[in-house]
């Protein structure tokens, strides 16, 4: 039941009629019983920092994020974490002692997703990231901080994987798909697989049984990378676990308690089908 006290939290992007915040979220404090309540609100682009404002005088304490405002937004909050700061993309914001304070919780929503769905942990991995986008970035960034032993970054645009490099330091380096098969893990950061774009973004020849493959992509569930890997006994995981992971990650900045992961999951998966 809503009342005066009822607290909100909300996503902003255009288009963001597809977004899964609100069913991840509002079950999420369903299954809590807290009194709080997820909507989407549709944001023109150039928007961002005037949805800022109305999150301050609305007294909304927890703004998800998505395109194409992430960069938007990290130039407008009053904080950003380290790692905000460093991918210069914001997908959380979370108002602290009266501060908006900006976060990006992509990395390691898809590192905890790994842990929890196949024991993956990138400490003294060598790991290969296709595609140098926003979700390649903060999976870059992360599995450097993680302790990985190295990040190649495979692109189709040199100078965008020279960037994303950047973003490991001395860790990462740009590579192509001769690496493919020589790492620990291996994930893909472009929108292959998808309805509309090319089927694979690599052979899936290249890969080897010993590899574990993410594909950041959950609609179709089983893109074609993950059937080629998964018929060859290779372990692969989707997109859910690293969305599901990342909203995690925002509900417990946002609220404090921690996050009712299979519940979150659960609605995820029924919502994406
Ligand atoms: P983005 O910023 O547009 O970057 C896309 C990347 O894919 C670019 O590096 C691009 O290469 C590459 N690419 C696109 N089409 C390609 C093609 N036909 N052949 C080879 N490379 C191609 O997108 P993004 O935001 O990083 O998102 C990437 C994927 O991750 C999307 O499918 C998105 O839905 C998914 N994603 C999932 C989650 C999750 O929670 N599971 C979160 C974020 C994103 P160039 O640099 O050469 O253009």
């Amino acid at each position: 039941m809503l009342s005066g006290s009822t607290r909100l939290g909300a996503v902003i992007g255009s288009p963001v009629r597809h977004s899964l915040s609100p069913v991840l979220f509002n079950a999420a404090y369903d299954a809590l019983g807290l009194d709080r309540v997820f909507v989407a609100f549709e944001v023109a682009e150039g928007d961002a920092s005037a949805a800022l404002g109305a999150m301050a005088t609305l007294g909304i304490d927890h703004l998800s994020v998505t395109m194409p405002h992430k960069t938007d937004v990290a130039r407008s909050v009053d904080e950003l974490t380290d790692e905000a700061r460093l991918l210069d993309a914001v997908n959380c914001v979370v108002r602290t002692e009266g501060r908006l304070v900006g976060h990006n919780t992509d990395g390691p929503g898809l590192l905890a997703a790994l842990a929890h769905e196949t024991g993956f942990s990138a400490q003294g991995k060598s790991c290969a990231v296709v595609g140098a986008g926003g979700a390649a970035r903060a999976v870059i960034l992360s599995l450097a901080r993680a302790g990985a032993s190295e990040v190649v970054v495979v692109n189709r645009t040199r100078d965008k994987a020279e960037s994303g490099a950047a973003l490991a330091g001395p860790l990462g380096r740009v590579g192509d798909t001769s690496d493919i098969g020589a790492v620990d893990l291996v994930v893909d950061a472009t929108p292959a697989g998808m309805a509309g774009q090319i089927d694979l973004p690599f052979d899936p020849a290249l890969l080897n049984r010993h590899q574990i493959v993410a594909d950041l992509v959950y609609h179709p569930a089983e893109t074609p990378l993950i059937a080629a890997a998964r018929g060859r006994g290779i372990t692969a995981v989707n997109g859910l676990g690293m969305l599901v992971h990342q909203a995690a990650i925002q509900f417990e900045l946002a609220t404090g308690v921690a996050a009712p992961v299979k519940t979150m999951w659960d609605a995820a998966a029924t919502a994406a089908r």
